[in-house]
C-alpha cells in the first residue's frame, strides 16, 4: 500500500495552515462587507447537474470529472469539479428565490479535477467563489470583479491584472461562432493539435490556447465585439464606463473566453505574473441562462472563483503574508515523576480559564521541559514541585526577561489574566 498523498493532492501541514486561515478568513469578512451570505453544499452531486450546466463539450465534462463507485458498483454521483452549478442547484431546491428573489451568496470549499498537475494546477484544489443570482443589472458584474480585486487587496497581493470580454448572449455567439470557423478555418493546419480537435467541438476554446504558435496564429480571429448584439453591446459599454467611473483598472481582452457554456455577456479573468504558466488567480462572468437551463424561472445571475492555492502562491510572493506566532501563555514544568498528576490538574485550571497552557507528556528532564517550553515559545514558565505544592505556591519565570516570583496559588489565574 502506498503511504503517499495521491497525485495532485497536497497536505497542509501545520506550519502551512496559518496562511490558509489567513485567507479564508479574510475572504469570508470582504464578501460578507460586499452583503454575500455563505453557503455550504455537498462535494458530490448528481453526474447530470455538472453535464447540463458546464456543458458536454469541455475538458471538465469529457474528461476531468472523478466518478464515484460502492462496492455495489458505479454510482451516477461526481465529486464537484465546479461550485456554480451546485449553489444554483441549492438555490432552485430550496426555493430561495421565492423568499427573496435577489440572493447573493459566497462559499468556499475543495473541487476535483482530473488534470495534469504541474505548479498552481492540482487535482484537489480550493475555491473562494461568488455567486449574485437574480439580477440582469451590469452594475452587479462590476461589483464582482471589485470585490475580487478588494480582496486581493486586502491581502496584500500586489500587481494582479483584471482582463474583461463579453462573449455575448447564445444569439450574438452563433454568429460569432459563424465568423471564428470561417478566419480560423483558413489557418487549421496551423494550431496545435488539441486546437485543431477543438475546432469543431467548441472553436471558441481555440481563442485561449497557451501555445505560443497559437497565440500567434489566433491573432486573426475577429472581435467577438463586432459581432454582439445592441443588448449586449449596451450591457457591456455600462460594465466598461462603470469601471472607469470607479476607477478600476482593466485590460480589455478579445480572446479572453471561459471553459464553461454556461457563460454570457461579461466574461473577467484576474492574473498574476508570479504564477507562471497557470497565471489565472480568479475567473468570472455572467450566465443568465444556467438557472433557467437548471429548471428554475429565467433570471441573471453572475459570479467568480478564485483558486485558492494560487492566491496563496501570489501572496507568498508579495511577501505581505506575516506567519502568526502561535504561542502558548503558560508551560507548566514538573519537578519529579510524582508532581506530574498536580501539573495535570494545574493546566486544566489554567484552561479552564482560558489560558492557554501545556505541559510535557514524554517523560522529560527538568532541563528538557524548560527546552521543550522555549521551543514552543511558552510566555511563562510554571515549575511545580512537592514544596510548592506543599506551600501552596507556584514558582513562575516570565520567559522575556528572566524573571522569577513567587505567588499564591490562587493568585495565579487573577496574575495570568492581568497579563494579556
Ligand atoms: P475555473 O473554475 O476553471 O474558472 O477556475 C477558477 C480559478 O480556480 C482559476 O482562476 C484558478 O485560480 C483556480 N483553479 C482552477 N483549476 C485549478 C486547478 N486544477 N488547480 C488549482 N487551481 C485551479
Amino acid at each position: 500500500m502506498s503511504l503517499k498523498a495521491p497525485a495532485g493532492t497536497q497536505d497542509i501541514l501545520p506550519d502551512d495552515v496559518s496562511i490558509w486561515r489567513y485567507v479564508e478568513e479574510t475572504a469570508r469578512r470582504v464578501f460578507q462587507d460586499y452583503g454575500y451570505r455563505e453557503i455550504r453544499t455537498p462535494i458530490f452531486e448528481e453526474g447530470g447537474l455538472f453535464n447540463r450546466s458546464i456543458g458536454e463539450a469541455t475538458d471538465i465534462v469529457e474528461k476531468e470529472m472523478y466518478g464515484l463507485t460502492t462496492k455495489s458498483g458505479p454510482t451516477s454521483f461526481i465529486l464537484r469539479p465546479e461550485l456554480t452549478a451546485s449553489v444554483v442547484r441549492a438555490y432552485l431546491e430550496h426555493n430561495l428565490h421565492k423568499d427573496k428573489k435577489f440572493q447573493k451568496l459566497y462559499y468556499l470549499g475543495p473541487l476535483f479535477r482530473h488534470e495534469r498537475p504541474q505548479k498552481g494546477r492540482t487535482r484537489q484544489f480550493h475555491q473562494l467563489g461568488v455567486e449574485a443570482l437574480g439580477s440582469y443589472d451590469p452594475l452587479v458584474d462590476v461589483e464582482i470583479m471589485g470585490l475580487a480585486l478588494a480582496f486581493f487587496n486586502q491581502l496584500g497581493i500586489k500587481g494582479s491584472e483584471l482582463k474583461i470580454n463579453s462573449i455575448g448572449c447564445p444569439k450574438c455567439r452563433d454568429a460569432y461562432r459563424t465568423a471564428l470557423k470561417e478566419e480560423l478555418g483558413k489557418v487549421k493546419s496551423d494550431l496545435c493539435e488539441k486546437c485543431r480537435e477543438r475546432f469543431d467541438r467548441n472553436v471558441f476554446r481555440i481563442l485561449d490556447c497557451k501555445n505560443r504558435q497559437c497565440c500567434v496564429t489566433t491573432k486573426c480571429a475577429p472581435s467577438v465585439k463586432e459581432y454582439l448584439c445592441a443588448d449586449c453591446t449596451e450591457h457591456f459599454a455600462v460594465v466598461e464606463s462603470t469601471l472607469k467611473e470607479n476607477n478600476i483598472k482593466y485590460i480589455f481582452d478579445q480572446h479572453l473566453v471561459r471553459g464553461f457554456d454556461y457563460y454570457t455577456k461579461t466574461v473577467f479573468e484576474i492574473t498574476h505574473d508570479s504564477l507562471g504558466s497557470q497565471n489565472a488567480l480568479c475567473g468570472g462572468g455572467r450566465y443568465d441562462n444556467l438557472v433557467a437551463e437548471l429548471g428554475g424561472p429565467a433570471m441573471g445571475a453572475t459570479g467568480f472563483a478564485i483558486g485558492t492555492e494560487r492566491t496563496i502562491l501570489a501572496l507568498m510572493a508579495s511577501q505581505a503574508y506575516q506567519p502568526e506566532n502561535v504561542t502558548i501563555k503558560v508551560f507548566v514544568v514538573a519537578v519529579d515523576e510524582q508532581t506530574r498528576s498536580d501539573c495535570f490538574s494545574f493546566v486544566r485550571e489554567l484552561r479552564e480559564q482560558d489560558i492557554p497552557a501545556d505541559m510535557d507528556y514524554e517523560g522529560k528532564s527538568l532541563k528538557a521541559q524548560m527546552r521543550l517550553a522555549d521551543r514552543l515559545k511558552a510566555k511563562y514558565v510554571v515549575v511545580l514541585g512537592p514544596q510548592e505544592i506543599k506551600q501552596g505556591i507556584v514558582r513562575i519565570k516570565d520567559m522575556a526577561d528572566g524573571q522569577e516570583k513567587e505567588l499564591k496559588r490562587l493568585e495565579v489565574i487573577k496574575y495570568f489574566k492581568s497579563k494579556g
